[in-house]
């Protein structure tokens, strides 16, 4: 494991009362951004993973210069990593989404679906572009269900800019991973159907959310 500069933030997933957050040294502003959405999707769904602000995000998960420099989800480690100037660079709002994305991503990889997708995927490769942006839409989706429960009125209307064009989540090394962004209006209107309507309205094609509709808590 590379050596990481690291505040860790989320110690505990395994109930909602057992969380605990640390982030007394997180700035205010980033602490507004991110500690809701940390809340919301551990009372969603068990077992995800810990949150950690990095200084060194470039090191991390095998990327390379064209891995995403906001967030990486590094699914061997279990592990949401942020670049600790996210706040500042794009703002609390679009920080929020990102966050929430990355969690979109590990509810997938958490609870199923991820190994759903990933079957047919290998054995339909022809469809690997069109699988894989009905994945991206999901996550978009959930995204949408975790900041309404973070924020509700309150949440972002969509993503300001493109975050997700690079490889974001998945075993290092990142730097291998396929490349496949929704365009912004796309997002924009994934998250909003998870928003207004629900986990249950988070099916995509061929992407069940049955698996995820088994563990989301209430
Ligand atoms: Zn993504």
């Amino acid at each position: 494991m590379p050596v990481v500069l690291m505040l860790v933030m989320l110690l505990s997933v395994t109930s909602v009362q057992a969380q605990t957050l640390r982030m007394s040294e997180l700035d205010p502003d980033t602490n507004r951004a991110v500690a809701p959405v940390i809340r919301a999707a551990n009372a969603l769904f068990p077992r995800l993973p810990g949150v950690t602000l990095t200084t060194r995000i470039d090191a991390l998960c095998g990327g390379d210069d064209e891995t995403s420099e906001h967030v990486r989800y590094c699914t061997d480690q279990n592990l949401i990593f942020l670049t600790r100037g996210l706040v500042a660079e794009v703002g609390s709002k679009d920080a929020a989404f990102i966050l929430a994305h990355a969690y979109g991503h590990a509810v997938q990889v958490r609870h199923g679906v991820a190994d759903i997708a990933l079957r047919a995927i290998t054995t339909q490769r022809l469809r690997e572009v069109e699988l894989r942006r009905m994945v991206e839409s999901q996550v978009a989706c959930n995204a949408g269900v975790i900041l309404d429960r973070a924020f509700g009125d309150d949440a972002p209307d969509g993503p300001g800019s493109q975050y997700f064009a690079n490889a974001h989540w998945g075993r290092a090394p990142l730097a291998s991973r396929a490349k496949i962004a929704l365009d912004l209006e796309e997002q924009r209107r994934w998250y909003q159907i998870g928003r207004r309507q629900g986990l249950s309205a988070c099916e995509v094609g061929d992407i069940p959310i049955e698996p995820l509709r088994q563990f989301i808590r209430r």
